[in-house]
């Protein structure tokens, strides 16, 4: 696909930045965020930082496909620890946390702080992340967080661009159907599995089996 041809209006950093980093949840989030940078000609590299997928089945196929779109267009992608232990520990007693509640709160601040150590460490100015583009998520509960993480160096900023506006939820998917992305079916901590799977039995659907979904293939 020629990206000049999407017609959009070219992106520009904040404070006249050069570099982006840009923490990717997954492929479906940041494909088409990852499109719009490239488009507007804007340097950045992927930070893949996400402890919070589990199983480690289910880490590795969201690693695997958002690093093969990264490959695609040559960016560079940096693949964090999978730092699990660290995860659950800060987790503890957060377990039946409702989705948008406490527990996520946690869960972007672990990600962000890691996402704005290694900006300060590698000279990016500015960071932002795929997380705030999925409508089931709270965006001012991420931009929260990553102005947080941010502010605990005095040259780093997090990028709040709204990236659902002027279309971007329609072309996340897309480019999610375009490029065959796998489809995951629940946000990625286990407890968000688990209560997945409930609302399913309760609703009389089949519970969720990792591995199967792809987006325009049998969706
Ligand atoms: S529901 Fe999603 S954002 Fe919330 S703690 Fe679990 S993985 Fe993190």
């Amino acid at each position: 696909m020629d990206l000049n041809n999407l017609n959009l209006e070219p992106l520009v950093l904040d404070n006249d930045a050069k570099r982006l980093l840009l923490h990717s949840c997954c492929a479906p989030c940041s494909g088409d965020i990852m499109e719009r940078l490239v488009q507007s000609g804007i340097d950045y590299t992927i930070f893949f930082y996400n402890p919070n997928i589990h199983p480690l089945k289910e880490y590795e196929i969201r690693k695997d496909e958002n690093k093969r779109f990264a490959d695609k267009h040559q960016i560079e992608f940096i693949d964090a620890d999978y730092d699990r232990d660290e995860w659950f520990r800060r987790a503890k007693g957060m377990e039946w946390e409702p989705e948008r509640g406490v527990r996520c709160t946690m869960c972007f601040d672990m990600r962000f702080e890691r996402t704005a150590l290694y900006a300060h460490e590698h000279d990016f100015s500015v960071f932002t992340s795929s997380l705030a583009i999925s409508r089931w998520k709270n965006m001012e509960q991420i931009n929260d967080c990553g102005v947080r993480a941010a502010a605990k160096y005095p040259d780093l900023s997090y990028w709040t661009f709204n990236w659902r506006k002027g279309g971007g939820s329609a072309r996340m998917i897309e480019v999610s159907k375009r490029e065959q992305f796998y489809q995951q079916e629940y946000c990625g901590c286990v407890y968000s599995l688990r209560d997945s799977n409930k609302w399913r039995l309760q609703n009389d659907r089949p519970t969720i089996e990792l591995g199967v979904k792809y987006y325009g293939r049998d969706s």
